[in-house]
């Protein structure tokens, strides 16, 4: 698809998740695709505004800031997910910039949130990330931490909406997406964070809410 334009790569995802959805026998309205576009500027991002893209992901606060206050002059509808790290010190600004935060897992940073939530009056969605491999490496609460952190954001107060997960990378996520899928059932939760470019049909077909594609809709990042 490299020679796609970004109307065509975005209507080529979305019937992937139409097929996916149809497989499952659900509804592909039922699935909320974020466009994940850190790293991208103003001029790789119109282009889907143009085409009708509302939802958007970014990793980094800093760089979200920089870039989408002045989109947001023209698009006041774009919805903003921040899917990357999150330091207790940027809550106050992330809280105000983003409509849903995907990566809180731990907690620190839900006391963070929560405070920030009280000063901003903003109540921004919230996922709980779940490190759903066990990797040392990346965010996410473990598996054996998240009814407690669950526990906790209820009684913080956080707006909680779902899980988010990203699994081992180079091997068969969809065991990693249905455990997911069992702990968001589990805990009463509705939204599944979960599927990127190389495998958001898997996940849609395992219950997927939210997929997060970036490659998919802007190439190859730099
Ligand atoms: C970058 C990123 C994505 C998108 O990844 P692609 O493979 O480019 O689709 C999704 N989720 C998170 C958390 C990311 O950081």
């Amino acid at each position: 698809m490299t020679d796609a334009s970004p109307a065509e790569r975005l209507a080529a995802v979305h019937a992937a998740i139409a097929g996916a959805a149809k497989l499952a026998r659900r509804s592909p309205e039922d699935v909320t695709l974020i466009a994940v576009s850190k790293t991208h500027g103003p001029e790789a991002i119109e282009p889907l505004l143009g085409a009708g893209q509302r939802v958007f992901g970014e990793n980094r606060v800093q760089e979200a800031a920089a870039k989408w206050p002045v989109l947001r002059d023209r698009f006041a509808d774009v919805e903003l997910h921040l899917v990357g790290r999150l330091q207790s010190n940027k809550a106050e600004e992330a809280v105000a910039l983003f409509d849903f935060i995907q990566s809180v897992d731990r907690p620190s940073l839900v006391a963070a949130i929560a405070s920030a939530m009280d000063k901003t009056g903003r109540r921004p969605g919230c996922f709980v990330q779940v490190n759903i491999g066990d990797e040392p490496q990346k965010g996410g609460c473990s598996v054996a931490e998240l009814p407690a952190l669950l526990e906790q954001c209820r009684g913080a107060g956080l707006p909680l909406k779902g899980l988010m997960c990203i699994p081992p990378a180079e091997i068969e996520p969809a065991p990693y997406f249905a455990l997911l899928s069992k702990l968001a059932d589990r805990h009463g939760l509705a939204g599944l964070s979960m599927g990127m470019s190389a495998d958001y049909e898997a996940a849609v077909t395992i219950g997927a809410t939210h997929v997060r594609v970036g490659t998919a809709l802007f190439g190859v990042r730099a």
